[in-house]
């Protein structure tokens, strides 16, 4: 086995270091909206989640805007994109795609279950509003939400030979037939002596 070239330093693609501010529309004004868009492109990094690497070589980027649905429930939609880069499930060679999605958030400063009416909407619970928003908790929940939750390098990929290891897209072997790597058969005898 040898190790795969890394290029990129592998810290975590978040940090505290992060906000995304969002101001908010007047507190009395159902009808005007505000929205706002973030780039995080200089933070290069990784994300481990579900028991795979996902490296994000040039960031992640975000928007966002906010509307009053009522005096205490505002309506935020997040979008967010990212460049990723993850080894494909089956063979292991590694991917580029984009992902992008965009996610709706009810912050509300009072109980979370009055809010029938909203199911496609998750709700975050404040202690009180100010006229700023740190949206970075759920820019950061959404980019794990849209993160694919299976890499193929192609829908038909066929994988690595559970055997002998090569990559079955690009050439075949003989394990499949009544041969047998040579190393494992040594290793057979040795089994049964
Ligand atoms: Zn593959
Ligand atoms: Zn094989």
């Amino acid at each position: 086995m040898h190790a795969r070239q890394r290029e990129l330093p592998l810290h975590n693609v978040f940090n505290e270091n992060q906000k995304a501010i969002l101001t908010l529309p007047p507190k009395n004004d159902t009808e005007a909206d505000t929205s706002s868009s973030w780039d995080f492109s200089q933070y290069e990094g990784v994300l481990n989640f579900d028991g795979q690497e996902f490296i994000f070589p040039e960031g992640f980027h975000a928007e966002a805007s906010s509307r009053w649905i009522e005096d205490s429930l505002l309506m935020v939609n997040i979008a967010v994109s990212a460049e990723i880069q993850a080894e494909c499930a089956r063979c292991l060679t590694p991917v580029s795609l984009e992902i992008s999605g965009e996610l709706g958030y009810l912050y509300c400063s009072h109980s979370a279950d009055e809010l029938n009416g909203f199911d496609d909407y998750m709700p975050v619970e404040v202690e009180f509003f100010g006229r700023v928003l740190d949206v970075m908790p759920q820019i950061r929940e959404s980019i794990y939400t849209v993160l694919p939750t299976k890499v193929l390098c192609r829908e038909d990929c066929k994988g690595l030979c559970p055997v002998c290891g090569t990559n079955l897209n690009e050439s075949s072997c003989s394990c499949g037939n009544e041969d047998i790597d040579p190393r494992l058969e040594a290793l057979r005898n040795f089994n049964s002596e």
